[in-house]
């Protein structure tokens, strides 16, 4: 069982500035798509004793700011903050802004569509910005490679999620800046990182195509999915079909 605990929740989260309530409430009516026609978490679950990798705390724990904590709360009991039970858990919440909290849920059977967190309905992609300040689509969170099923199969992301993702996100950032340079950051982040190991950044275009990153240059051509390579325990199983 993997015990890695994920930076990306607490390190997306800015500082709020206004109430962003109904905000939230806007973008999740928006967002619904389901990353894939599949439940992926079948894929992951049996590599992580058998719940999904992004549904359990061992692996990753959401943080939201205190206006989304508002909205869930006013929704549904499904949510919890979240109780650190090791010295990684304990650093998670204290990296994490005054005005953020990380929570946790009931737990994958007792899951509700409609009060998932944003950071659950994204998962586990977030809009890669350039230099430029430009979004040209979605990136993996690359630390999960290893564990998330979807990942190694890009080619299940529907074309639906691609958009509304996108939409969320330019919803977001629409009223909060910060929240876009964070993005900003973590994409400048993920270059740095494939720069040294020498990888392309897997890319899902605005268009629902696919595209690559170049190291170095970071210069963005099309490209196909059998380029992404596969990780982790599905490196030998076989690929799943096409979302259409
Ligand atoms: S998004 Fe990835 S980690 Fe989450 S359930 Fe699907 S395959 Fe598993
Ligand atoms: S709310 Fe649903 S998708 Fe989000 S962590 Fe809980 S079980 Fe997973």
């Amino acid at each position: 069982m993997y015990r890695e605990k994920a930076r990306l929740y607490s390190a997306i989260m800015p500082t709020p500035k206004k109430s962003r309530v109904e905000l939230y409430r806007r973008v999740y009516e928006k967002f619904q798509a389901p990353v894939s026609r599949f439940d992926c978490g079948r894929h992951c679950a049996p590599h992580n004793g058998g719940q999904p990798v992004c549904c359990d705390t061992g692996n990753a724990v959401p943080i939201v700011d205190k206006w989304e904590w508002q909205l869930l709360q006013s929704r549904s009991d499904l949510w919890r903050l979240f109780k650190p039970k090791s010295a990684v858990d304990r650093a998670i919440v204290a990296d994490m802004h005054s005005e953020c909290r990380a929570v946790e849920c009931k737990g994958a059977a007792h899951c509700e569509r409609d009060n998932r967190s944003l950071a659950c309905r994204a998962f586990p992609f977030f809009p890669y910005i350039t230099r430029e300040r430009q979004i040209l689509g979605l990136a993996g969170f690359w630390y999960f490679e290893d564990r998330c099923w979807v990942l190694s199969n890009l080619a299940v992301v529907t074309p639906q999620f691609v958009t509304e993702c996108l939409e969320a996100y330019e919803a977001i950032f629409a009223e909060d800046p910060e929240e876009f340079d964070v993005n900003r950051r973590l994409s400048a982040d993920m270059r740095g990182v494939f720069t040294k190991r020498n990888r392309i950044i897997p890319l899902i275009g605005r268009d629902g195509r696919y595209y690559a990153v170049e190291p170095r240059t970071h210069r963005l051509r099309p490209a196909t999915t059998v380029e992404f390579g596969r990780h982790g325990p599905y490196k030998d199983e076989p690929v799943a079909a096409a979302a259409e």
